[in-house]
């Protein structure tokens, strides 16, 4: 069973020698646990802040461990009675070729779906994108939505979504080829560079009626220029601070609060997707619909072979990718 173990907590920026490459014996089914051969690894941003020793939604990944990391396979064996060795399944399965999960950590998935699309429109990505932007941004016709890392895998959803809430739609991104891509491609209004030394600026041209809905995929100091930026009774989705993760010195602020959430009368307010997992069919039904009549892309960075996994999110966290990062392991 060939693994990644993370043999060290990282300082600053990830680095391949955070990992260690490791074969281990195949596991076996406990009781109540299932065999799960891994054939498509989720790449997140929550990867790296799962490294960190403060606990987020879930504790550290444990040291000389193998790598935490979400993704599909297929039962191999299973001591649960409701899976069956040949169903599909998601979860916690890990940096690693085989895994025992217990069988209630696992869910089901149908068979004839691709796997990449259960991964990311129709996985937690699409579904963060669904609840955050509708359940907390709550988009009205005409509104002006502003999103952070807009070409990655959740902002370019929630970006494509907002619009077809009718509103305006601007990505911040990390550079001038991914601003084409969402407004050439992606159907986004305007994009600007949060590496330009102006982009204040020219987020303020691209927002001239101000910014009804922040969907902050980033936090810090551009969480910090877009409050100023806010109408009153504005929205701020927090999704995530992908600033924060990889560094060993977070960005201190934003600056401005709380006296711009008086003045503004914003609501900032943060989710967690599993928050929804009641109400997950739902979001699944409504982002196929919108796939299948042509109105939502997911855009998928597929890479080959599991040895690639730690370059893989190296390469998320530097904004080398666009759309949904993917590792296929197996199948
Ligand atoms: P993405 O595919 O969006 O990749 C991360 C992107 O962040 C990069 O492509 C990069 O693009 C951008 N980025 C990296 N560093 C910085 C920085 N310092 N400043 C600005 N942008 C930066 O990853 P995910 O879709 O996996 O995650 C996106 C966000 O969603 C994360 O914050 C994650 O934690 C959050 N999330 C939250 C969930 C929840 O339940 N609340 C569930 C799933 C994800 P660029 O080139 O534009 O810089």
């Amino acid at each position: 069973n060939r693994q990644w173990r993370l043999m060290r907590r990282p300082k600053g920026e990830l680095s391949p020698d955070d990992f260690a490459w490791a074969e281990a014996a195949v596991p076996q089914a406990g009781p109540g646990e299932v065999l799960v051969r891994h054939e498509l690894l989720s790449i997140d941003a929550a990867n790296r802040a799962w490294m960190s020793p403060v606990p987020t939604y879930l504790p550290p990944v444990e040291l000389e461990g193998v790598m935490r990391g979400f993704g599909i396979g297929t039962v191999v064996a299973s001591n649960d009675q409701s899976l069956q060795p040949g169903d599909r399944v998601e979860g916690l399965l890990g940096w690693q070729d085989l895994a025992a999960v217990p069988g209630r950590e696992l869910r089901k998935l149908p068979a004839e779906q691709a796997a990449g699309d259960q991964l990311n429109l129709l996985g937690i990505t699409g579904k963060t994108a669904w609840f955050g932007l509708f359940e907390i941004g709550r988009p009205r016709p005409g509104e002006t939505v502003v999103v952070s890392a807009g070409a990655g895998a959740v902002g370019s959803i929630v970006g494509q979504l907002a619009k077809v809430a009718g509103a305006r739609v601007v990505g911040i991104v990390g550079s001038q080829e991914k601003c084409d891509w969402l407004t050439g491609s992606l159907g986004f209004d305007a994009a600007v560079n949060h590496r330009d030394p102006d982009m204040a600026k020219a987020l303020k041209a691209a927002c001239p009626r101000g910014i009804d809905i922040y969907f902050d995929n980033v936090g810090g100091e551009i969480l910090e220029k877009v409050l100023f930026l806010m109408r009153s009774g504005g929205r701020v989705v927090c999704c995530g601070s992908v600033s924060t993760y990889d560094t060993g010195t977070p960005p201190p602020g934003p600056r401005g609060i709380p006296g711009l959430l008086v003045v503004k009368r914003l609501r900032l307010e943060g989710f967690i997707v599993t928050d929804y997992e009641a109400r997950y069919a739902e979001a699944e039904k409504a982002l196929a619909g919108l796939a299948a009549a042509g109105r939502l892309t997911a855009e998928a960075d597929l890479r080959d072979g599991l040895e690639h996994a730690p370059q893989a999110l190296i390469d998320l966290l530097a904004g080398q990718n666009r759309g949904k990062v993917m590792v296929r392991i197996a199948g």
